[in-house]
């Protein structure tokens, strides 16, 4: 039997309906979406075109608005170095959140070697910022806000719509990473009032290696700089042939997506409830890291005191598949810079495992799962009595395992 997967926010397996959609295009319809003097090339360029309708409608947008690119980390690129290039001689300040995914603090740190001012804001110990935050943190020559709607690790979902409408009062852009967002709750870029959004196929059921930014039509244009450079697709924001494939899998999987997200979140959510009543009804000593309430359906983040997550995911790997909060580097495990950020200390970073429950989990997984956690976490703290006692209980700790 293989381990029950867990871990929906580092992938999503593949939507059948949506390589079904894809595979004629990995066969005979090989054309370049770019020829335009031949057959070949009009079927592949239609596909792209009603893949783009696809992917915009699944986020509210038009198929003019997206610009298709390699993922997420892309795509956050172009909205991040892209805007603030084109639009350095309004301004130079950026503003983001110390949770954001590396693909846009990473950028953000490219700014401020390009001389940009970047605030990094803290974020509550639910790792949310409230609106009235962020307006405080702009200033006259702030160009950008870039914050993601929901949080890769402990799935905290920030009020995008309110701070959007803060931000353009000031007439200040907001970008929106919506990467773990699109699909898991419903995401309409009008409501959100948002200028670009980034959203990735491979989260939400399609294939992996492409993604898109979603721009909004304005009058101006919204000037983006393009990253790269020859042969104009893209309306030349995302030079390069398209990825055929990858774009029909993306527009079938993300109308799936978005078609049942109501019901989709509804079920994830109960599974997600059972699994952490479960741990939590026969754990003492374990913390929720997130907000209770404001969070993606399918996210569960835990810390276990007393033991590693590495130890305790180590214990069950042949079981469950989830990852921790943790960071493997080259050279040493660095914790979560979001757990940190939320004001976990080390110790609980280290020994926080995130739970992401998916489309194809059953109450069955959920339950195989539970039990292989209590089982694991209730042995490593056996075997290391003395280890757990010296580290002395947290009230909150035991108020949160409650
Ligand atoms: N943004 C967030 C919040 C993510 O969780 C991820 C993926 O881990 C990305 C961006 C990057 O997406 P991609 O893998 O498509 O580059």
């Amino acid at each position: 039997m293989r381990p029950v997967y867990l871990d929906h926010h580092a992938t999503t397996p593949l939507d059948p309906e949506a390589l079904d959609a894809m595979m004629p295009f990995l066969r005979g319809e090989f054309g370049n979406a770019a020829s335009r003097t031949h057959a070949y090339g009009w079927r592949a360029a239609e596909a792209v075109e009603s893949a783009r309708a696809r992917v915009a409608a699944a986020i509210g947008g038009e198929a003019r608005e997206i610009v298709f690119t390699s993922g997420a980390t892309e795509a956050n690129n172009l909205a991040i170095l892209g805007f603030a290039e084109a639009n350095a001689d309004r301004g130079r300040h950026v503003v983001t959140a110390a949770t954001e995914h590396t693909s846009v603090l990473d950028p953000c740190r490219e700014l401020r070697a390009r001389g940009f001012d970047v605030g990094v804001l803290p974020v509550d110990s639910d790792g949310r910022l409230s609106p009235e935050d962020v307006a405080r943190s702009l200033k006259p020559e702030t160009i950008l806000v870039t914050l993601a709607l929901a949080n890769n690790e402990i799935g905290t979902l920030h009020p995008i719509a309110a701070i959007a409408m803060a931000a353009r009062e000031r007439g200040i852009a907001c970008h929106c990473d919506a990467s773990q967002a699109v699909g898991k709750v419903p995401v309409d870029v009008r409501r959100l009032g948002v200028d670009l959004l980034s959203f990735t196929a491979h989260k939400l059921y399609g294939p992996k290696g492409v993604g898109a930014l979603w721009v909004r039509r304005a009058t101006p244009r919204l000037a983006l700089a393009p990253l790269l450079f020859g042969g104009g697709h893209e309306k030349g924001l995302r030079p390069g042939t398209p990825n055929v494939p990858g774009a029909v899998g993306f527009g079938v999987a993300a109308e799936k997506a978005a078609g049942r997200v109501f019901e989709e979140s509804l079920r994830i959510g109960s599974l997600r409830d059972r699994l952490e009543r479960s741990i939590l009804g026969r754990l003492p000593g374990v913390v929720r890291n997130g907000h209770p309430a404001e969070r993606l359906p399918g996210n569960a983040n835990l810390s276990f005191e007393g033991v590693t997550a590495e130890a305790v995911m180590e214990g069950m790997r042949d079981e469950v598949a989830v990852s921790s909060g943790s960071a493997c580097s080259s050279a040493s495990v660095s914790a979560s810079h979001v757990l940190l950020a939320i004001g976990r200390d080390e110790r609980l970073a280290h020994a926080s495992i995130r739970f992401g429950v998916g489309r194809q989990n059953t109450e069955k997984d959920i339950d195989r799962a539970a039990d292989a956690v209590v089982r694991e976490v209730t042995r490593l703290r056996a075997a290391e009595p003395a280890r757990t006692a010296e580290r002395p209980a947290d009230r909150r700790i035991i108020e949160w395992s409650r």
